[in-house]
């Protein structure tokens, strides 16, 4: 779960950290979020004033953290790093807002884990730079506005449905990131190689894009284990027969899924025949979150076109039971 879980953990992420692009230019794929996110910076650093509030969403790992710091590089403004969880009393939010400089960007992930009283407050501040400050408690309480600095939101968002319209609509630019393509992810484990001094050839990193989920943070995971067992196990060069070993030891499959997508598909097939089932029934079954299961391995299994989502539940497709090796029933969706 750890090699291949899209959340980074521990000193994974001080080498996350080194491997981030730090400019646009750099920034590989996704190329109409940045041809887009260009213009938005280029006319706000012609007018000299802080651009409109950016959100980004897409599943973990795509780059959303790394946009925002490119966001504030490119401006040439400070950033200040802060996660929908982390402001849960309103009076959290109210101590980072009313300390940001003029122009400063603050990034705020996961903000559909924003807690209600701070989406309110941040209503406010989005669009008069401005807060409310709660002084005192019940009936003798009053609220003494309190003027903020310009500042630039930047949201990220696993899931853009669960943000509130209200929440929704103060963002002047939506950015939806997608899975990255393999010739895409090739450009990022070259890149990676080089900034990690591994002797990568095209055809290792090939085979390590194809296996990705279409997710750099994955690609980069996935280098480092691929370069432990050249290096133990081989001559240190990643080729495609050892990245291709290696993989099937960390139990990456020819298509990419790992433990958790084919633990889903698993219990799809197994346990319900292929489904349709509910999510939450599904989560039960493999002993994960709903929202684990929605927000990690769902959306990749449909982009795999392994499985959909339908109105009466979760359906595994007909490529789904040839890919774990079964006989697809006569009715299997396409
Ligand atoms: P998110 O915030 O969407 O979960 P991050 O911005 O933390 O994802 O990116 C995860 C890792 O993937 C980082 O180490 C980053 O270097 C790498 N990465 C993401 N997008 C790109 C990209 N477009 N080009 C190169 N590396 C990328």
């Amino acid at each position: 779960r750890e090699l291949v879980s899209p959340d980074a953990a521990g000193d994974e992420r001080a080498i996350e950290a080194a491997l981030r692009p730090k400019r646009l230019d750099e920034f590989i794929g996704q190329a109409r979020v940045r041809e887009q996110l260009s213009l938005v910076l280029q006319s706000a650093l012609a007018r000299g004033r802080p651009p409109d509030h950016i959100l980004m969403s897409g599943s973990p790992g795509l780059g959303k953290t790394t946009l925002a710091m490119i966001i504030a590089a490119e401006l040439g403004v400070p950033l200040r790093v802060t996660s929908g969880p982390a402001l849960e009393r309103a009076g959290d939010l109210a101590a980072i807002l009313s300390t940001l400089s003029e122009g400063e960007v603050l990034f705020i992930d996961e903000i559909h884990r924003t807690s209600r009283p701070a989406q309110e407050m941040l209503y406010l501040a989005m669009e008069d730079f401005r807060v409310d400050i709660v002084v005192g408690k019940g009936p003798g309480a009053t609220a003494i506005p309190l003027d903020i600095a310009p500042f630039t939101l930047v949201g990220a968002t696993t899931r853009a449905g669960l943000l509130p319209a209200p929440l929704r609509d103060r963002f002047g630019f939506v950015a939806h990131m997608d899975f990255y393509d393999v010739a895409e992810l090739e450009q990022v484990l070259h890149r990676s190689a080089r900034l990690l001094s591994v002797n990568l050839p095209p055809d290792g990193a090939h085979e390590i894009a194809r296996r990705s989920r279409g997710t750099p943070r994955i690609a980069n995971r996935l280098l480092r284990r691929v370069r432990d067992y050249a290096e133990v196990r081989a001559d240190g060069v990643v080729s495609r027969e050892v990245a291709a070993a290696a993989l099937d030891l960390y139990e990456v499959d020819s298509e990419g899924l790992d433990r958790l997508d084919r633990a889903v598909l698993h219990a799809l097939l197994h346990r319900f025949g292929g489904g349709p089932v509910g999510l939450s029934t599904l989560a039960v079954a493999v002993g994960e979150e709903p929202e684990t299961v929605e927000v990690v391995a769902e959306p990749f299994l449909v982009r795999q076109g392994l499985l959909a989502r339908t109105p009466r539940g979760r359906v595994a497709t007909a490529a789904a039971w040839l890919h774990m090796g079964l006989t697809p029933p006569p009715d299997a969706v396409g």
